[in-house]
């Protein structure tokens, strides 16, 4: 019988559900703020923390949402000191933020609690675009509230694009390409819109655009992020030398993570579970709705999944210390497939998805699942 396979875990995910507004595109867990609410559920998320989390730096710490920054100034004081015993000495502790948040009395707030990475919620660059999915905030006010946070020195600075909204024009993307380029920011995420049931699009029966103008438009961002001296490191991601998300990378690498809040999720070891999306068992300390355990099986695939979105991809090696088989005995076949087709690269050290391997990455999963 093999040995349980043991993963690294150095993270911690804080889910905050709680924003000024809602997004017309958005199915996350969040609710609109209220301050009674929110003082509730952070003594809730204590509670969870003291009970579910050793008390130990993590190597990083993310804190997303809802908007964690709709918080009061004062509860996200509270936030960043309970979080103290897992951010103290982290490598990279991540706030996300909406650009109309951010004021010099925010950002000191953050500093002082050890905050030093942040995921801005841009979006679009096109103030039109902006109103139509329910922003709060136009492109003038992200630049300004960019040049605050590196002005006060918080130069580690990421930015959401969403693209193939209703409407968009290829025109409008392309510009909005060249938005970012003009904010000098070291990191940018591209999501795709997909429409939600429950969300305002969902419900008033929006469409995204056809998948040859959503494809072309993902490539012409990879095109320009890259000519302008981003690293494309994981599909959907791009960042200058030395600023990719190390707290993403862990989920990418498969490593271990935990997850606190409402909707979080975490993986430990065989298990991953999800925290309930439902304030009341929340409130009443039924914190996981599910916890599933993984097989052998599951881990070794989602393992090979989650590292090919990767550009480094599998480190062979890593796969090997964690399932005491090599990668290549587990599934000679889709690999051996993969690199006739070019989709896939081996080398000494790593297993990695080429150019178009990531194009049609799950196409070249599937073969890993025959
Ligand atoms: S997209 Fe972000 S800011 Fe908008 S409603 Fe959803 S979680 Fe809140």
């Amino acid at each position: 019988m093999c040995a349980a396979a043991t993963f690294k875990n150095q993270s911690l995910y804080v889910h905050i559900p709680f924003c000024q507004g809602i997004c017309a595109y958005c199915d996350f867990t969040r609710v609109r703020y209220h301050a009674g609410l929110a003082d509730q559920y952070l003594t809730q998320l204590a509670g969870e923390l003291e009970q579910r989390v050793p008390r130990q730096a993590m190597e990083t710490v993310y804190i997303g949402g809802g908007t964690p920054t709709a918080l009061s100034l004062g509860q996200l004081r509270r936030l960043l000191d309970m979080l103290k015993p897992y951010t103290e000495g982290a490598l990279e502790v991540t706030i996300e933020a909406n650009p109309e948040a951010i004021k010099p009395e925010l950002i000191d707030i953050l500093l002082t609690g050890g905050v030093n990475r942040i995921s801005l919620g841009l979006q679009s660059c096109d103030d039109q675009i902006l109103k139509q999915i329910g922003r709060r905030h136009t492109f003038d006010q992200a630049r300004q509230a960019i040049r605050l946070l590196q002005q006060a020195g918080l130069t580690n600075i990421s930015c959401d694009l969403i693209y193939s909204l209703p409407g968009q024009t290829r025109e409008q993307w392309t510009a909005t390409l060249q938005g970012v380029l003009s904010l000098n920011i070291p990191h940018c995420s591209l999501y795709s819109l997909t429409i939600e049931e429950h969300s305002e699009f969902g419900r008033t029966g929006q469409q995204p655009l056809d998948e040859d103008t959503e494809a072309s438009m993902y490539f012409e961002a990879v095109q320009v992020l890259k000519q302008a001296g981003y690293q494309h490191y994981e599909i959907s991601n791009f960042a200058f030398a030395g600023y990719a998300s190390r707290h993403n990378l862990h989920y990418w690498r498969y490593d271990d993570f935990y997850g606190v809040g409402l909707g979080a999720s975490g993986k430990l070891g065989a298990f991953r579970y999800d925290n309930t999306r439902n304030f009341q068992d929340y409130f009443q300390g039924r914190w996981i709705a599910e916890k599933i355990e993984l097989t052998r099986e599951d881990q070794m695939f989602e393992m090979v999944m989650m590292n090919l979105r990767t550009a480094a991809g599998l480190s062979l090696i890593e796969f090997e210390r964690i399932f005491q088989t090599p990668v290549t005995s587990v599934y000679p076949e889709a690999i051996q497939n993969g690199l006739c087709q070019g989709w896939l690269h081996l080398d000494k050290e790593h297993l990695a998805a080429t150019d178009s391997g990531m194009a049609l990455l799950n196409t070249v999963l599937e073969e890993f699942l025959d």
